[in-house]
């Protein structure tokens, strides 16, 4: 049985060669990831981990008129009352009704965990369909009923045929995988499974009449549409800024675009198969899906990296060119842009050039951003990724050819950050959103290395991404007065071994 026939979806600890604990450089890296040496590594001491659950719902949270469930005991279910939030804001965005999410929990007692969980999930979907009347209510399956073995799929199958919504169960416990990039695939899962993907009849179009003269007409602009439109793939981190300026370079080539699959209702996710192409904007978001509609609608697809910086956008463009023999437009339109944004940037550039950066966040931006900001005459000194999986092997390939000898580390640990930050002293950090209090405290400038309200994306993003790293060496008293008066939770002594010693084969 493949993947997709599954009721529940595999974590990427088994479908993948991955791994989240390394130290050393990008070409042992890959080579490591290839032979399944990544696989075995861990570490003497965890300072924290995460959760997937977290980034399934990032995902959840942001389709329209649905009600999440979750099925978890009352704490797993806290972070939604920021996602809330964060999901009403992107889709105010992108000009859909900024409702606040809906959000149920079973609230599974001791009780619950010795005698099952199952009728009170059915009674909370029940509820959420009666009292919200969605299009779609996610089943949210944590660590407990996993782990007791409430046969969530059976409950969630019953229900389908009792509620006017679709019912999608995500299984996404924390415990079942080291990566939360997991949490995407779960998410895909889901909605491969629990949604019908293709267009209905007398709803999303009119079929043809027989005899009607302009049934033929009608058929092939269907078609030459169909053969000119693109479905992007986005993700939580990258925000409507970094959208349109992919819509942007992608209609001037003359190709028409939809997103995928966060900020879509129901009726728009019918629509996934009616693309030429699907494009991936991250390597270790998307495959799961894109592998899916390649086997099930044939529809072909590109991943190709992160269009960030000049070259990795000319990559990433002409990859998507290539398909439809537009490759001599995307040459000349990237010249184009490339000499605009060139233009634009030097006068920042000259500002900054020879800092030295340490670059910490996931595994395709920090890769493809450090590559970048090295061409730009950045020092580059060290890469830290969250996990890395095979599906980042093109940049790690890249950054093994371009930056040698640069130290490359897998790591989520923030004890391990802080000995790099403190031991390598580089003049600037790009790092995770999250961790910017952490490094503030050490005193050192530090950008995000995304955020959904900015643009990071092709040309108007490494404007700003300059832009943004020149405006933080222009005021860093808050910093320098910060560390002066935080004490830090670490004996000096620790700073003085190797700031990867817990790491284990
Ligand atoms: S690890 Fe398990 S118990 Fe903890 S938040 Fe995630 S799903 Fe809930």
């Amino acid at each position: 049985m493949g993947y997709y026939e599954q009721s529940v979806p595999p974590v990427r600890d088994s479908r993948l060669k991955m791994g989240d604990s390394y130290a050393g450089n990008a070409r042992d890296l890959v080579n490591c990831g290839r032979e399944g040496c990544l696989l075995q590594k861990g570490r003497g001491f965890w300072q924290t981990n995460a959760c997937q659950m977290a980034l399934s719902l990032m995902m959840a949270t942001t389709v329209e008129n649905s009600v999440i469930v979750m099925h978890a005991p009352g704490g797993c279910g806290a972070l939604l009352h920021s996602l809330s939030v964060q999901s009403a804001k992107g889709k105010g965005q992108r000009g859909k009704p900024p409702n606040a999410l809906p959000w149920l929990s079973t609230n599974l007692t001791e009780a619950d965990v010795i005698g099952g969980g199952e009728r009170k999930l059915r009674e909370t979907i029940e509820y959420a369909d009666r009292e919200f009347r969605p299009d779609i209510i996610f089943a949210v399956v944590t660590c407990a009923p996993s782990i007791i073995g409430d046969d969530v799929e059976e409950v969630v199958r019953q229900a389908r045929s009792r509620v006017q919504a679709d019912v999608i169960s995500l299984h996404c416990p924390g415990f079942r995988s080291r990566v939360v990039a997991s949490a995407y695939d779960s998410f895909y899962h889901g909605i491969l499974r629990g949604l019908k993907l293709s267009l209905k009849p007398w709803v999303d179009f009119r079929p043809p009449v027989p005899g009607d003269p302009q049934a033929e007409l009608e058929d092939k602009k269907y078609r030459f549409q169909k053969s000119r439109t693109v479905h992007v793939w986005n993700a939580t981190s990258i925000g409507l800024a970094d959208e349109r300026e992919v819509e942007r370079l992608l209609t001037a080539l003359g190709l028409k675009v939809r997103f995928f699959a966060e900020y879509s209702s129901r009726d728009e996710l019918r629509m996934v198969s009616e693309a030429a192409l699907n494009v991936s904007m991250c390597n270790v978001h998307d495959d799961y899906m894109l592998k899916y509609l390649e086997e099930k609608f044939q529809i072909p697809y590109v991943i190709a990296g992160m269009p960030i910086g000049f070259r990795h956008t000319r990559k990433w463009l002409m990859q998507i060119a290539e398909h439809f023999g537009l490759e001599k437009e995307a040459a000349s339109l990237a010249d184009y842009e490339e000499d605009l944004a060139r233009k634009a940037i030097e006068p920042f550039v000259e500002q900054v050039k020879g800092k030295s950066v340490l670059i910490c966040g996931g595994v395709v931006r920090v890769g493809s951003e450090a590559t970048t900001l090295s061409e730009l005459g950045f020092k580059v000194l060290g890469i830290r990724a969250y996990h890395y999986d095979e599906g980042a092997d093109p940049i790690f390939e890249d950054v093994a050819n371009t930056l040698s000898e640069i130290p490359v580390a897998v790591s989520n640990q923030l004890f391990e950050m802080t000995h790099q930050i403190k031991t390598l002293k580089p003049d600037l950090v790009i790092s995770h959103n999250g961790t910017q209090g952490y490094i503030a405290k050490l005193g050192v400038p530090a950008v995000q290395l995304f955020n959904a309200d900015s643009s990071f994306f092709a040309y108007s993003g490494i404007y700003q991404i300059v832009r943004r790293i020149v405006f933080e060496f222009k005021n860093t008293s808050y910093r320098e007065r910060l560390s002066r008066h935080i004490r830090l939770p670490y004996r000096q002594s620790y700073f003085e071994g190797d700031a990867f010693k817990y790491i284990k084969d």
